[in-house]
């Protein structure tokens, strides 16, 4: 068992009506642990001890914090290992998986430990022959972190790296299904040795925990990473506060099939984008859009490829799917799958919850066909492992399709002709588009973010410390006092 306080100006620190969240795992069933629970005054001295750490740690060296984020990356390499089987029981993925998520954490604290060295300005021609005219960078301020549970490391550290790099505090609140994950950081970034007050932790439930943050007056700028349907309430807060947001939100993603597409590449890239993480991924393949010619040859691939998927323990070596997270997501699944059926789709395999393993989590590798845009599962993020087929006529239904909803996050192309992805690529709304590549693809340091309504701004390397400071122009006279 594994317990765990809050963290709070450098000292772990009960939360103060003495209240505990029970952490359960989606693998087992049982308690991994309980963690101390904040009220909205544990929230309140957080942020008061981050606003008062702010004050001194915005004028630390850069090469300072870039040490410390080094150290980071050491002890969490030293760590990756034990980690990487916590995360297998805490949120429920492959321990091949846990382990890339946990190297990928320990490569964003040496990426933005270099980053940062390279935070360059700009110098600007004045239209007064005795101006000079440069920038600055500075931090924002006090930093709400506030994330989810399907990468209970990545998705943090992502963005606590940056915005420590940058110069700001933070208080952080990880999703309550892996609030450990969360601690877990936290424990790292104590041990590296940040000044008291400069990294904060609270846990608690979005509704109390996560509110206290959005509309406290002390908090500068909110990244979050979560549903659309969390951000409304986040922003609504954030704008009578006047915070900088950054949000990462929902997605529905499409991945287009055209009929000259290299089938084989097309299905396994298809078979990764909707069945990693047992679909819990934000960039999954959410609707497969095939073009007619090739659809049954794709829909029989794709089917052979998901009943050779391992579901089962995650800290087997060889097992491919784990359980979802919990029962609330469990009936989403259940719930768009019965959608679909009625309206006419074809369930070409699983469709159903797997019987004989420890909690009534593990879903089964799900292939519809004969689905339609009007169905749920086309409409709404599923978030489960199901590859809905929707059957095209040309690539302007395709594209029409795709851009039909109210997400934008990430898309794939599958096609030979390159005009044609090109084509497919500049009309597209998502904020990154993949071609001939799965859509769970990632990268750290490239831009990432959403159009519509799955994101506000992008992140990822050198483009969250862009987001993360802002700029502040300097006039200078140039002719003598
Ligand atoms: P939620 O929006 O339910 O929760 C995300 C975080 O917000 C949790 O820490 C949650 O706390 C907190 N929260 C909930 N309500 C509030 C509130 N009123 N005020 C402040 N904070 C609140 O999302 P999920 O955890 O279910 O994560 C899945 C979603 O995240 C999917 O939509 C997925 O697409 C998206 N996502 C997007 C990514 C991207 O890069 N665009 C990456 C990964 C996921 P608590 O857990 O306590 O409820």
């Amino acid at each position: 068992m594994q317990n765990s306080k809050l963290f709070i100006n450098g000292k772990w620190v009960e939360a103060q009506h003495k209240e505990y969240m029970n952490v359960i795992s989606p693998v087992s069933g049982k308690s991994l642990g309980k963690v101390s629970k904040a009220a909205a005054a544990d929230v309140k001295k957080a942020v008061e001890a981050a606003k008062m750490a702010e004050e001194k740690w915005r004028f630390s060296h850069h090469t300072e914090r870039s040490k410390l984020l080094y150290k980071v990356a050491k002890i969490m390499e030293d760590r990756l290992e034990e980690f990487a089987r916590h995360v297998c029981l805490e949120q429920g993925k492959p321990i091949s998986d846990a382990r890339i998520e946990i190297q990928g954490c320990v490569d964003y604290f040496k990426g933005t430990a270099e980053d940062i060295k390279r935070l360059e300005t700009a110098v600007i021609p004045s239209v007064d022959p005795n101006k000079r005219v440069f920038t600055m960078r500075e931090p924002l301020g006090v930093f709400g972190v506030i994330t989810p549970w399907n990468f209970p490391f990545d998705i943090p550290c992502f963005i606590l790296s940056s915005a420590l790099a940058a110069g700001n505090s933070v208080v952080f609140k990880p999703a309550e299904q892996t609030p450990l994950c969360g601690a877990k950081i936290v424990e790292c970034l104590d041990q590296a040795g940040f000044p008291p007050g400069v990294v904060n932790l609270v846990q608690g439930p979005g509704e109390t925990t996560g509110e206290a943050m959005s509309s406290s007056e002390d908090i500068d700028a909110i990244a979050f990473t979560g549903s659309i349907e969390t951000g409304r309430k986040i922003a609504a807060n954030a704008g009578s506060t006047i915070k900088t947001l950054l949000f990462e939100l929902g997605g529905n993603g499409p991945i287009m099939i055209l009929d000259d597409a290299n089938l084989a590449k097309a299905i396994e890239g298809v078979s990764i984008s909707c069945f990693m993480n047992s679909g819990q991924v934000c960039n999954s393949g959410e609707r497969i859009l095939v073009a007619e010619s090739i659809h049954d040859r794709l829909v029989k691939g794709v089917t052979e490829s998901a009943s050779k998927l391992k579901l089962g323990n995650p800290l087997q070596e060889d097992t491919n799917m784990g359980p979802l997270i919990d029962e609330s997501l469990a009936q989403k699944v259940d719930k768009h799958i019965s959608d679909a059926k009625r309206l006419g789709a074809k369930v070409e395999f699983g469709g159903k919850r797997a019987k004989g393993f420890p909690t009534d989590l593990y879903y089964m590798p799900t292939i519809l066909s004969n689905v339609t845009p009007r169905m749920l599962i086309s409409r709404e993020e599923t978030f489960g492992p199901v590859c809905p087929i929707l059957k095209c006529c040309s690539v302007d239904e395709m594209l029409k399709i795709a851009n039909s909803t109210e997400y934008g996050l990430m898309s794939s192309v599958y096609c030979s002709n390159m005009r044609d992805a090109f084509y497919v690529a500049e009309r597209i709304k998502t904020g990154t588009v993949a071609i001939n590549t799965p859509s769970i693809y990632w990268e750290g340091r490239l831009p990432w973010g959403g159009m519509n309504k799955s994101g506000i701004g992008r992140q990822g390397g050198i483009y969250s410390l862009l987001a993360m400071t802002q700029l502040k122009t300097v006039i200078m006279d140039v002719t003598s006092s």
